[in-house]
């Protein structure tokens, strides 16, 4: 295992004992340079001295190897005798001279090193290095008497969960979906024997998805606590540290501890710390040799342990899946993946009564109006919410929470909200309803193999304000002309919707208009779908069209067919535009019955979708197809 130093990181990390060091250092070595107070005697050319012991005027000389001090015989100054020194030079007639002339002299014994300087150049280095190893020992954790220089043992604390602190799926709340699906591992932690009996190989890794403070932690602790199985919980960049080849050497301690405990869970928080795809990382220079090390050896390690009769199941947290390298998400690794979103309205009621249940409220508290509020919240703000209500009320020594300590918890989460997430002002929020069932009436009207499922207009995942989502009915693998307008149109309602309602649009539209242009581009670079132009691919092959890669270059072609491509995919757009437009005229007193129905419950779903889109009709002229 290469250990050397990372050149980016231990600055920080050693600051303090680095400067101790230092400046220790600078004090020995100014020490030896400082002249020594005793020898602070006016110093004098060799020249100078033999003259004056010619001249007779030394009483006394001692002589040392490196200097020789002598008094004066003249007293000059107030009866002090006046010493000098200079520095000897090979002069074997120096004694006989000395004699000659009466001066009274003597050779130091050699000299007694510094009992201090001594004592330093002995103690010192090891102290250095005992400093080293303890801070080395102190980094590396709780490794008590035995750790010093365990930094390659995982720092993953672990969690047997008892009784009292146990946290089950009734602690979580508003994430139904990922329950369900979790509800499945909890199954597979309690009977393993059950699914390896028929032969089923038990999924090793589940990687929940979501904003943070949804639930995700919370979520896996459930499962260890439902599941009654011992819980390892690691932070992602906590691998990832000073030397390269510690954070693999800690992944390969961590499954071997948890292999120990077995059935258990490791939880890997933060996973994209450690696990950010290689191949885009590429331009980076340096450092990260440590990160990727430390994934092989996860993937490594979670394609090792199949053959267990008691499963470790991994569960790892992120809320950048996209940044996820591919190699994770194979079967076999974190093939499962749950989405644990933001709450809607009756999930926020939920989770709100769970933490109005640890403070006392007064009578008349609704917690509707609160859920109502909150659209956007993620479960840990309206924990926060709840608990500052809680600190709003004891400061003015009131005994029990009001509707008005919660109203004006509100505003202050929402105040620290806003600057890291996106909370929807009352007027977005309306913006948002219509755009939102403007996608859902022209899709559903549009000829194609996908019906719409869901609109929600609670704010999802990083990006989006709002969304419909449109289930295909039926697997597809071609897609007719009449399709493809028909989906440009369904991006496009969003827009029209805000035109026929607002008269005016917003910039919410941006995503819709990047993909409808690309589905134009391609009907006329790619497909051959353009009648003026032809059945001619005008784009070069290659690029992920599905992967969201740029799209492809194109062909070289002539000024006059590059004018025409453009002009093509203009009106390709542009009529697909005038038919979700007329769709809308037409089908008004509908959108505004689903927006207002939408205002109220955030989410529109399954059966009642159904029925208020059936009541859409297309306006004649929109079924003529340019
Ligand atoms: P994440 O790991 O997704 O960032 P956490 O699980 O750490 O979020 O959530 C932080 C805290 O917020 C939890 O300890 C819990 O008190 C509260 N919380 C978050 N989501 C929920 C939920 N769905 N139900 C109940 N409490 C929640
Ligand atoms: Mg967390
Ligand atoms: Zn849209």
């Amino acid at each position: 295992m290469p250990i050397r130093q990372d050149d980016n990181r231990p600055t920080r990390r050693f600051g303090l004992i680095n400067l101790l060091l230092i400046g220790f250092g600078v004090l020995l070595l100014v020490s030896n340079f400082l002249p020594n107070p005793a020898n602070q005697v006016p110093r004098v050319p060799y020249s100078l001295f033999i003259d004056q012991v010619n001249d007779d005027n030394v009483q006394r000389a001692y002589i040392t190897s490196d200097q020789i001090r002598y008094e004066l015989k003249e007293v000059q100054t107030e009866g002090a005798p006046t010493v000098l020194a200079t520095t000897p030079i090979f002069d074997m007639d120096l004694p006989q001279r000395l004699e000659q002339h009466g001066v009274e002299f003597a050779a130091a014994p050699p000299q007694k090193p510094n009992i201090f300087s001594t004592i330093l150049s002995w103690v010192v280095p090891p102290l250095i290095f005992i400093v080293v190893l303890q801070f080395f020992a102190r980094r590396s954790g709780m490794g008590g008497a035995q750790g010093a220089l365990s930094f390659t043992k995982s720092k993953a604390k672990v969690y047997v969960p008892d009784e009292e602190s146990r946290v089950t799926f009734n602690d979580v709340a508003g994430v139904d979906e990922a329950k369900a699906e979790l509800t499945e591992i909890v199954d597979f932690l309690k009977k393993p024997e059950r699914y390896a009996a028929i032969g089923a190989r038990i999924p090793k890794g589940v990687l929940l998805i979501g904003p943070p403070g949804t639930g995700k932690t919370l979520l896996s602790k459930a499962v260890a606590g439902e599941a009654g199985v011992p819980f390892f919980i690691i932070s992602g960049s906590e691998f990832v540290e000073l030397f390269v080849g510690a954070g693999a050497a800690r992944v390969r301690d961590l499954f071997e501890e948890a292999k120990k405990k077995a059935p258990c869970i490791i939880f890997i928080d933060e996973l994209d710390a450690i696990g950010k795809s290689r191949s885009g990382s590429m331009g980076v220079v340096g450092g990260n040799d440590e990160r990727e090390q430390t994934l092989n050896q996860l993937l490594t390690e979670m394609d090792g342990f199949s053959g267990q009769e008691k499963p470790v199941i991994v569960l790892a947290a992120t809320n950048q899946p996209e940044t996820l390298d591919a190699a994770l998400l194979r079967p076999g690794r974190f093939d499962r993946q749950v989405l644990v979103d933001r709450p809607d309205l009756s999930g926020r009621r939920t989770i709100l009564e769970i933490y109005a249940k640890k403070v006392k409220l007064t009578d008349g508290v609704d917690l509707d109006l609160i859920a109502q509020a909150t659209a956007g919240f993620a479960g840990a703000d309206l924990a926060n919410l709840v608990n500052e209500a809680a600190l709003l009320a004891a400061r003015v020594n009131r005994t029990a929470v009001e509707q008005g300590d919660l109203n004006e918890a509100i505003e202050r989460v929402v105040a620290g909200l806003e600057k890291k997430s996106r909370v929807l002002q009352p007027d977005e929020k309306k913006v948002v309803a219509y755009h939102e069932v403007g996608h859902a009436i022209v899709g559903h009207l549009m000829p194609g193999g996908s019906k719409v499922a869901k609109i929600s207009i609670v704010p999802r995942g990083m990006s989006a304000l709002g969304y419909t989502l449109q289930l295909p009915t039926e697997e597809r693998f071609l897609n007719s002309k009449d399709d493809l307008q028909g989906q440009i149109a369904t991006l496009l309602g969003g827009r029209s919707a805000e035109e026929v309602v607002f008269g005016e649009v917003t910039t919410g539209a941006a995503n819709d208009l990047q993909r409808a242009t690309d589905i134009a581009e391609q009907m006329v670079g790619t497909f051959g779908m353009s009648e003026t132009l032809g059945p001619l691919a005008y784009d070069k092959q290659g690029g992920g069209r599905f992967l969201g890669g740029p799209s492809n270059p194109r062909r070289v072609v002539s000024d006059a067919t590059a004018q025409a491509i453009d002009r093509e995919v203009r009106g390709l757009v542009d009529r697909a535009h005038e038919r979700a437009l007329a769709i809308l005229r037409h089908n008004r007193g509908l959108l505004e019955t689903i927006s207002q129905e939408i205002l109220d419950k955030e989410v529109i779903e399954g059966e009642d979708l159904k029925v208020l889109l059936a009541q859409s009709v297309l306006p004649e002229e929109a079924v003529v197809v340019s």
